[in-house]
């Protein structure tokens, strides 16, 4: 199977039937994301154990590259630890953004690479990274980010 054919069977896949979908009613952390651009916005809990992510979930109104993109990263993240977590979310974005060349430089995606498409169609690379930016704003105490306005995540370095 090339990789376009393993993208969209990966994006149906999740966006069909979403991993961890719902809300932790005993979560430590919390972050609301807004991607206004295309009307992408995601609620995701996670309960910390120690210093793993013990329990993540998600939910919203959002684009199919968006809905599949959490469920994948809820998968992924799960079991992690916070530190492996923050590693991904970096990785993920080099990779969406063209920074990050999965098939030649050394990186713990795995999967998670059939996004790296995104890098060539603009308008949906913040689809793809928004739950990944979520994450680190709930891991961060920060309650909501969105990709639009002078906090854009996507266009400004940490
Ligand atoms: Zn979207």
């Amino acid at each position: 199977m090339d990789s376009k054919n393993l993208y969209q069977e990966v994006i149906l896949d999740h966006n069909k039937k979403p991993r961890n979908w719902g809300k932790l009613a005993d979560a430590s952390h919390h972050a609301e994301g807004l991607n206004p651009l295309c009307g992408d916005h995601i609620w995701l809990s996670l309960k910390l154990d120690g210093d793993k992510i013990g329990s993540i979930a998600f939910e919203g109104e959002s684009c199919a590259i968006c809905k599949a993109s959490s469920s994948m990263m809820t998968t992924n993240v799960k079991g992690k630890s916070v530190d492996a977590a923050e590693q991904l979310i970096q990785e993920f974005r080099d990779m969406a953004t063209g920074k990050l060349d999965t098939g030649s430089q050394p990186n713990h995606l795995g999967r998670l690479s059939v996004f790296a498409g995104v890098r060539d169609l603009p308008s949906r690379v913040k689809c793809a990274i928004l739950p990944w930016h979520t994450l680190h704003a709930a891991l961060n105490s920060e309650e909501t980010i969105s990709t639009e306005g002078d906090r854009d995540p996507v266009e400004t370095e940490r």
